[in-house]
């Protein structure tokens, strides 16, 4: 047996363990836990908890108001609603994300229209946003795909042209900033999720943030079963349901704030580390749009040369001991959501779909020790024959 046999064909594993995801509780989040076990007070609108993350997640994000939700498909119906968005409405959705962007539309009763993304970046463009716009757009949802600020210079100028609203959808984008400023107020509305693999998790749990106070009080009472801040417990002036989180999350999340930056700081010589070592093989990290200031790295996303065999490149990187996600298919891949989207032609996206692979949040964790030896299996398997698709 030689050294240089992969493991795919028996050889010795490249890589041993990742770090686990989330981490244990540190001890400032086990006793604000174990106060609020104490307490009996688990609910928002009994304990102060959800008010008090509300208020330091949105500082964190130069925000003035956030409004804590169960999970961040609920925040983003709830920031849909509050814009008063609802039937006939269309609101433009890049092609390439996570299912809950278009099925929270749908939830709001609007139509999502399925727009293509830049061939490099993968986030929408003004020239993409430009081909799926209609007299019926209200909004433009804009994800900060994988902790990478949306390029949204131009995307705030074609909204502002065309008199609509943007929403930032950043629940992979917790400290991500662009342009000097963190993600969160850069557009008129921006939603997170605390879901459990996010890079800031209670398992599940939502916020939408805002710097707009009328936009803030009306996404409090959607929230909160239309009751108004400070007003009656049965005094409802609008429609609303229960969509709160509760003061357990809140206790969880409180502290992690204050640990964000050491995290993406970790996860960027991750990112830094394995973009040097891959140099010039036939897989590249997915650079950022121009104006990136803070790309979180929630994920690190990777390109194959064209004609390679994704497939292939995948499982014999999880016999290194490397485990990669093959990713979003798109969703006008996910048939139930296509048929009630709006299409259009995606021709950017199509071209680099089956290129894409995924380093996930544990794996970025481990910084550059672990960039190391996943750029050590890397190597050894893009160069490989099978890889290109032979
Ligand atoms: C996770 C995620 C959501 C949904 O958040 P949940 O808390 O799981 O409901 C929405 N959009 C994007 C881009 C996400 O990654």
């Amino acid at each position: 047996m030689t050294i240089d046999l992969l493991a795919i064909d028996g050889g010795t594993a490249l890589c041993s363990s990742w770090p686990s995801w989330p981490p244990p509780l540190d001890a400032d989040q086990r006793a604000l836990v174990d106060d609020v076990l104490g307490s009996g007070l688990w609910g928002a609108a009994q304990g102060g908890l959800c008010e008090r993350f509300s208020e330091d997640f949105a500082a964190r994000h130069a925000a003035a108001h956030a409004v804590a939700v169960g999970n961040g498909t609920l925040a983003l119906f709830v920031a849909l609603r509050a814009l008063g968005i609802g039937p006939g409405d269309e609101v433009i959705v890049p092609v390439y994300t996570f299912v809950a962007c278009a099925t929270a539309v749908l939830l709001a009763g609007a139509t999502p229209v399925l727009t293509d993304v830049s061939a490099s970046h993968l986030h929408l463009t003004a020239e993409t946003i430009q081909e799926a716009m209609s007299p019926r757009t209200r909004a433009i949802m804009v994800v900060h795909l994988a902790g990478s600020p949306a390029p949204m210079a131009e995307i705030l100028d074609v909204a502002r042209t065309a008199g609509i609203a943007v929403i930032e959808d950043a629940a992979q984008a917790h400290g991500a900033a662009y342009d000097g400023r963190p993600v969160g107020a850069l557009g008129d509305v921006s939603t997170f999720s605390f879901q459990s693999s996010k890079a800031m998790t209670a398992g599940e749990g939502g916020l939408i943030v805002t710097d707009n106070a009328e936009l803030a009080a009306r996404a409090w009472s959607i929230a909160n079963v239309g009751r108004t801040r400070g007003g009656e417990w049965y005094g409802h002036q609008t429609i609303g349901w229960n969509l709160r989180m509760t003061e357990i999350q809140a206790a969880i999340l409180i502290p992690w704030i204050g640990r964000l930056d050491e995290e993406i700081a970790r996860r960027n010589e991750f990112a830094d580390a394995l973009a040097r070592e891959l140099g010039e093989t036939p897989i590249q990290v997915v650079a950022p749009p121009e104006g990136t200031t803070i790309d979180s790295r929630h994920l690190l996303m990777l390109r194959l040369a064209k004609g390679m065999s994704r497939d292939w490149v995948a499982r014999a990187l999880a016999a290194e001991g490397l485990p990669v996600d093959l990713g979003y298919p798109g969703l006008h891949r996910i048939e139930p959501v296509a048929m009630k989207s709006r299409r259009i032609r995606t021709p950017r996206f199509d071209a680099v779909a089956d290129r894409i692979i995924w380093l996930r949040q544990p794996v970025l964790m481990s910084g550059a020790d672990g960039a190391h030896a996943a750029a050590a299996a890397l190597h050894r398997v893009v160069t490989d024959r099978r890889a290109r698709g032979a």
